[in-house]
């Protein structure tokens, strides 16, 4: 009879841990325990790592005038009503010059970074827009921090079952969120993500469901080794997304594509003058 007691308190703890993580993978639902001076002092701190790390990030210096033209896309992005942390979080952009890497990304606290390889790679301002307005979204929607608040979740949870060894815990926890690994979305973040660019793009000149784009060339690529790969690392399966927002814009009536909220030729341009 005693020692059947605790194996029935272990089911029902390991049972919460699974309705957590299935929480949090919903996207919509996610608690978060953090304040957004968590999200700022992280942010902050991997600004810095990233500066420092020139190797690895090596940023565009002596080109100021690209760093304008995508600085110029995302403050019309945060224009829209639906932002919510302007004047909280830093919304600083940077360019990467890295032709290899198609991607870009957004810190927990809004410090955005564009790699030239997406310049080069998508075909008119509202697709970068687009993707933008996606690591916009991130940010706005915290998404690092709730999923440490589930990750911490995890940690209490397991104190419990170790029998309280919290250096044992500690270190399971850091190993789960370091550095950069904080930026790997869950599935159910990218596409809350892919649903607020939608929503961001609506209240600006472009066309709000330009980011499909982005996913139909980049599936469309195939599996060409490098800067593919690398972006599958941070960001799943293209066909769902494309899908899904299709669903989104026709949910909301449907708006097409066109020259005038395109913006291809003013691109050409800009990617004319690209180093
Ligand atoms: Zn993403």
């Amino acid at each position: 009879m005693e020692k059947g007691k605790p194996r029935s308190v272990r089911v029902t703890v390991v049972a919460v841990v699974l309705s957590t993580f299935s929480l949090s993978c919903s996207g919509s639902l996610g608690i978060n325990l953090f304040p957004d001076s968590k999200d700022i002092q992280l942010g902050k701190e991997i600004d810095q790592e990233i500066r420092k790390n020139g190797k690895e990030y090596p940023l565009l210096k002596d080109r100021p005038d690209v760093k304008s033209y995508v600085e110029a896309i995302g403050r019309k992005i945060l224009g829209s009503p639906d932002i919510t942390k302007r004047g909280i979080y830093a919304y600083q952009f940077e360019i990467i010059r890295d032709d290899s890497t198609i991607n870009a990304f957004c810190t927990p606290g809004g410090y955005i970074y564009v790699y030239t390889g997406l310049l080069k790679f998508v075909d008119n301002e509202a697709t970068l827009a687009g993707v933008i307005g996606h690591e916009i979204a991130h940010a706005e929607r915290r998404h690092a921090t709730r999923r440490m608040t589930t990750a911490l979740g995890y940690q209490i949870v397991l104190s419990v079952l170790l029998g309280g060894n919290p250096g044992e815990t500690e270190k399971i926890a850091g190993n789960l969120f370091t550095g950069l690994a904080l930026l790997r979305n869950s599935r159910g973040d990218e596409e809350e993500a892919d649903n607020h660019s939608i929503k961001y793009l609506r209240s600006t000149e472009y066309y709000p469901g330009a980011i499909r784009f982005f996913f139909e060339k980049i599936g469309g690529v195939g599996n060409r080794g490098g800067a593919f790969q690398r972006f599958l690392s941070t960001h799943p399966l293209p066909q769902d997304r494309v899908d899904n927002v299709e669903k989104q814009m026709q949910l909301s009536g449907n708006p097409q594509p066109t020259d005038a909220n395109l913006f291809l030729s003013r691109y050409a341009d800009f990617k004319s003058r690209l180093p």
